[in-house]
């Protein structure tokens, strides 16, 4: 199968041979080991100074620990959704209680950073900013460094999805300015779902003293404080830790550079293709198209749902659909994690054909 997906995605063999080691005592000295070096390769990654911390959990886990640490209930906050995930992102929010203020430009569209900075002046009460760095959903980036200077020159909290950018495309939480920012295992990690990843920042570590949304496994301070002692605080998904241990391994052979410059041509590569196939980009602006996912619009009168499941039963080949109202819409492309350039030809080989064969009811 090619799982052209935006994740999971698929694992290098080294990944999942290194899955299947028996298992060890997580509170002996060779998981300690494991959990340092893993903890230094997402510093690494993250290209952070102080610790990231890792969850047994999916990413949307990781999202509510970023929440849950740092708000209380009744605090305002400005959620920017530019699709599926930035929508989950504010209801997690809502389901604790907080209050939100929501800036959503059209499902396509990239967050402009000066309306941002307008929302912000005009509502000195907004405590935090919840933003989707790569939105899955609609294949678009967000500038999350400018929109992170707009959000310290006004020092409010900087909540950040990075579930599917980081590791893949340049993200820089510290550099950057953003305060909590969570990533998943199963995306450009090269290693199956169940690990999330959360930096917190001094501020998001002085927020979290006095936040009191309700949190117990999901404790950010308690797994900080087990970190310390190499430990995390309730039994963890060790096999997944072996998987991301040895990712990293590849990772540094690769170097960041070079992976991410594998990501941005590759994209670049498939978004050619695709418009050279006549279609449209559901992007609206090619600037923010996203390196990790490329969405794209069915042709209208085409049934997308019957060339998808006809390249998955004929061919291998597996795409992404459409979420909420994209659902039958769009395609998603994944190209993030482990990947090459003809893996994404391979999958679009297939898509032209299949289309030039459809029937069109127009
Ligand atoms: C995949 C993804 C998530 C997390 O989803 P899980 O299914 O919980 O791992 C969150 N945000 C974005 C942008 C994603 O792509």
């Amino acid at each position: 199968m090619n799982l052209r997906i935006p994740g999971p995605t698929p694992c290098p063999e080294e990944v999942l041979q290194a899955m299947a080691q028996q298992m060890v005592n997580h509170r002996g000295p060779e998981f300690a080991a494991t959990l340092r070096r893993v903890t230094d390769g997402l510093n690494w990654a993250f290209g952070t100074s102080s610790d990231v911390l890792s969850f047994t959990t999916s990413g949307t886990g990781g999202l509510e620990v970023a929440i849950v640490n740092t708000l209380s209930p009744g605090d305002r906050v400005l959620s920017i959704s530019i699709g599926q995930f930035g929508d989950r992102l504010r209801t997690i929010a809502k389901t604790y209680g907080a209050e939100t203020v929501n800036y959503a430009p059209e499902w396509g569209e990239a967050a402009d950073p000066a309306e941002v900075a307008r929302l912000l002046d005009e509502d000195k009460t907004l405590k935090a900013v919840l933003v989707t760095h790569n939105e899955t959903s609609t294949g678009v980036t967000n500038p999350l460094e400018a929109i992170a200077r707009e959000v310290r020159a006004r020092d409010r909290l900087l909540i950040v999805d990075a579930v599917s950018s980081m590791s893949s495309v340049p993200c820089w939480p510290e550099r950057w300015g953003c305060d909590v920012v969570v990533s998943g295992s199963q995306k450009g990690w090269m290693v199956p779902p169940g690990l999330a990843f959360v930096w917190f920042s001094e501020r998001a570590w002085e927020a979290n003293a006095s936040a009191t949304m309700p949190r117990f496994y999901f404790d950010a301070a308690k797994t900080r404080d087990s970190l310390a002692k190499l430990q995390t605080p309730w039994t963890p998904a060790l096999s997944l830790y072996y998987g991301m241990d040895k990712a990293f391994q590849l990772m540094r052979a690769e170097g960041l550079e070079g992976i991410f410059t594998r990501h941005e041509s590759v994209a670049s590569y498939c978004r050619s293709r695709v418009k050279s196939m006549g279609l449209n980009l559901v992007p609206v602006d090619e600037q923010f198209a996203s390196n990790t996912v490329t969405a794209v619009w069915w042709p209208e009168g085409v049934d997308g749902k019957a060339i998808s499941k006809k390249a998955r039963e004929e061919h291998g080949i597996v795409l992404g659909g459409g979420q909420g109202k994209l659902d039958g819409k769009i395609f998603r492309v994944g190209h993030l994690g482990w990947f090459n350039q003809e893996d994404v030809a391979g999958a679009l080989d297939v898509v032209e054909s299949l289309l030039a064969a459809a029937p069109r009811s127009l």
